[in-house]
């Protein structure tokens, strides 16, 4: 079920990614060489519980973790460890907080010390697929406006989109309908409308799109070994320019 939200629930959700701005600027200050993930989920919890929210990821099906930590060739999904940090790692760090309610979602990939020139790349290109897209994220547009134009920016560039996971929206449920694909085809799909807030988010891989799934059921690595990178807002749809919520 799509849902349109009223000022209020925006305004709750404009909280919650305030919280979650908060969280990335607290996290950004912390990767580097030698912290492990175990040590920013630690951080981001104690960022979001002490600004009156509660880590959206938390117990969700039974994620064991405040934050997804996903190094190199992990997709997303990541589960924070005693794993160190390395000089040239790359890692992306996804997360959402819930503040009265109302959920913040929001992913990025960082630099850990000096980093390729390639991986580098792959993180602009994800980055900017996300702003291409959005370029598209208007009312009386459709899903498949913002899908296209994430999924052209990165293969244009070389990279793959990974197919098996989505963008999604976003409210009083981290997930609801619709699922934002980073692929598809111009004035296909759902039209947009403003009240609805989604989260856009480019997976993307250096590599091939193909994916798979570790035995713990949660880790989601490239089947090539290849550097994946995400890039994620929750944004408000309005008759003009979206509005990022979380940032
Ligand atoms: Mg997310
Ligand atoms: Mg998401």
């Amino acid at each position: 079920m799509i849902t349109i939200k009223s000022h209020k629930e925006v305004d709750l959700m404009r909280q919650a990614g305030k919280i979650v701005a908060g969280t990335f600027e607290a996290l950004r200050r912390a990767v580097k060489p030698g912290v492990t993930t175990k040590e920013l989920d630690h951080i981001a919890y104690d960022y979001i519980r002490s600004h009156g929210a509660t880590p959206s990821f938390l117990n969700y099906s039974g994620f064991p973790a405040s934050i997804c930590a996903s190094i190199n060739d992990t997709v997303i999904h990541g589960i924070p460890d005693d794993t160190k940090l390395c000089e040239g790692d790359i890692i992306s760090l996804d997360i959402g907080a819930c503040y009265k309610g109302y959920h913040g979602d929001s992913a990025k990939t960082f630099p850990v010390g000096k980093i390729s020139a390639d991986a580098q790349r792959l993180i602009d290109v994800t980055r900017q697929s996300f702003y291409e897209g959005i370029q598209f994220a208007t009312r009386k547009n459709r899903v498949g406006d913002i899908s296209a134009a994430i999924g052209n920016y990165v293969e244009e560039n070389g990279f793959s989109v990974v197919r098996d996971y989505t963008g999604h929206g976003v409210g009083r449920h981290l997930h609801e309908d619709p699922s934002i694909l980073n692929f598809g085809r111009p004035g296909h799909g759902l039209r947009l409308m403003a009240g609805m807030t989604i989260a856009v988010e480019p997976m993307v891989n250096a590599g091939g799109y193909g994916v798979y799934v570790e035995d713990d059921d949660w880790t989601v690595r490239t089947d090539d070994g290849s550097l994946s990178a995400h890039y994620e807002h929750t944004i408000l749809i309005t008759d003009g320019v979206c509005e990022i919520l979380t940032q």
